[in-house]
């Protein structure tokens, strides 16, 4: 059986990045116990980096594990919306905004050499 203990908090403050939407990257140690065959518990140490960002939708500032994000999603080039707010929705309001300047219409038979 594993138990899984937060033990304590290091925060690394990032000032490479941008502050408009990555607002930091932190590692958190994490303590973890396990039970030999002889039944002698053993504990160990992992390190996991959190990236703190801000959402493109509601502004609000929201944390991810690094391990679980696309590396070429670390930017600010790109949007990121957190887990409260609809990430389709936003994605089609972009698109949105995008036609309203273009002045397009939602059409798929426009042909490509119109665009
Ligand atoms: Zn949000």
């Amino acid at each position: 059986m594993i138990l899984l203990m937060i033990v304590f908090i290091f925060y690394f403050c990032n000032l490479n990045v941008n502050i408009l939407m990555l607002l930091e990257q932190y590692t958190e140690k994490n303590k973890y116990t396990r039970k030999s065959k002889n039944g002698t518990e053993h504990v160990y140490y992992r390190n996991k980096t959190y990236i703190k960002l801000r959402c493109d939708c509601c502004m609000e500032a929201f944390v991810r594990a690094k391990s679980a994000m696309d590396p070429k999603r670390l930017s600010n080039s790109y949007y990121h919306v957190c887990k409260n707010c609809d990430s389709k929705k936003f994605a089609q309001e972009r698109g949105l905004e995008k036609r309203k300047i273009w002045t397009m219409k939602v059409d798929s038979l426009i042909d490509i050499s119109m665009l």
